[in-house]
């Protein structure tokens, strides 16, 4: 039900103007689905942001943070200062990382991780004397969080401008041509590139699914030029591609990785980042005068947010999540074959992982750029939560969806474009 109090609450993406009397309250959720304030029932295609992948309402999680704000509730982790949540938990995500002993960097959230990758190629080239490595490049349609380096290597435009001058050092390839991230390199001279910025699906971006042999190809091309590899995985991870880190679904040796969302599946903030040992090897000498990295957040490590991470990879470990994020890829793709050469549909992207796309009609698109809104508004209607992108929609359930919820999405996602052709 609308809600008819003004509230100061200001939303993230959003037109203000119109949220304001009609926020969709969400007050309760269970497994696969949340209930609004009026009580309704809804089943979360979109976990959330891309997180709940085991649902809401688990007790071994509330139990963990319960227990652990009971014994220490908040600590720091600067300086020598640890808590046994964090350490336990740098040990286990280290040990499940693509490249063996890879150190683990905690923060906030994945914007924090984003900008934290950044400070740390650039310090790593820095600290093994090539301090001209400063470039950053990404890909378009991209999306690497909010936070300053992640606005200056977005490759959504709408969230690039509008902020004054973006950060130096930064530049953007096609998402999809290997070749041109050489032809890049090339351009700005391989003496100057830091770091190379790669969702291996673009997520909010648009599920943009990599071309075959992509990935293989731009980690070669950073191997070669001695760029490093970072794979933003804030998406992509804890099964989300049916693998712990969703780069590991490939043969690569990705540098630093950035993650957060799923690690606690989404119960409390936590952003994580490996570093090979490569990278970290500066920071970890012991001589005397070592660098150190003068960067890391209030909140890094917190003990109640790493205990809800280290319950959550327990029941991802008990349960066999991760590979359901592959096995579920068909099924998915089913599910959405009703919108298949629909008259609505520009495009289905669907096929690598746990999540997919519906693009609408460039047509449709072109006569009421508000379709994308009235089609999420569609399937509130028909109980179903659904991202909704620039030009269509994500969905990408709770990895512990069932067939029946899967039948739900394809039995409303026609109905929901029909209304689209005749509204
Ligand atoms: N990188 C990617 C690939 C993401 O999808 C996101 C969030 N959707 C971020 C970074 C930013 O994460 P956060 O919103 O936690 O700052």
């Amino acid at each position: 039900m609308p809600d008819q109090q003004p509230n100061p609450l200001w939303h993230p993406f959003a037109d203000m103007g119109a949220v304001d009397g009609n926020r969709f309250v969400v007050t309760r959720g269970e497994g696969s689905y949340v209930w609004d304030d009026a009580g309704r029932r809804y089943f979360d295609a979109s976990a959330s942001l891309w997180y709940s992948n085991l649902g809401h309402g688990r007790p071994e999680i509330t139990r963990a943070v319960t227990e652990q704000l009971e014994k220490l509730d908040a600590y720091n982790l600067f300086g020598g200062v640890a808590n046994e949540p964090a350490l336990k938990l740098a040990s286990r995500l280290s040990e499940l990382a693509p490249v063996p002993g890879s150190k683990v960097f905690l923060g906030s959230g994945g914007g924090d991780m984003v900008d934290t990758a950044v400070k740390i190629a650039r310090s790593y080239f820095v600290h093994t004397g090539r301090p001209d490595k400063t470039h950053v490049i990404s890909r378009t349609q991209g999306y690497h969080g909010t936070h300053g380096f992640g606005t200056a290597a977005a490759g959504i435009p709408a969230n690039a401008e509008g902020w004054g001058p973006p950060a130096a050092d930064f530049s953007q390839v096609p998402y999809d041509n290997a070749a041109a991230l050489e032809e890049e390199i090339l351009r700005v001279g391989p003496e100057r590139v830091a770091a190379f910025f790669c969702e291996p699906v673009i997520g909010a971006g648009g599920v943009l699914l990599p071309p075959d042999g992509y990935i293989e190809e731009v980690a070669a091309i950073c191997r070669k030029h001695e760029v490093l590899f970072v794979a933003d995985c804030v998406i992509c991870a804890w099964g989300r591609l049916g693998t712990w880190y969703g780069i590991d679904r490939w043969s690569v040796q990705p540098d630093l990785v950035t993650t957060a969302k799923g690690v606690t599946s989404g119960t409390i903030p936590l952003g994580v980042l490996l570093a090979a040992p490569h990278v970290a090897e500066p920071f970890f000498t012991g001589r005397p005068g070592a660098p150190i990295l003068r960067h890391g957040a209030t909140y890094a490590g917190h003990p109640v947010a790493c205990a809800a991470a280290n319950a959550t990879l327990d029941i991802y470990e008990r349960d066999d999540i991760i590979p359901r994020g592959k096995a579920l890829e068909k099924p998915l793709a089913d599910a959405l074959s009703g919108a298949v050469g629909h008259p609505a549909v520009a495009e289905v992207r669907a096929g690598l992982g746990f999540l997919a796309a519906v693009e609408l009609a460039p047509d449709l698109l072109a006569a009421d750029p508000g379709a994308p809104g009235r089609l999420h508004k569609f399937l509130l209607e028909e109980g179903v939560i659904v991202r909704s992108l620039g030009k269509g929609m994500a969905v990408s359930p709770p990895l512990v969806a069932e067939e029946a919820e899967l039948d739900l999405l394809a039995a409303a996602v026609p109905r929901a474009l029909d209304r689209l052709l005749k509204n």
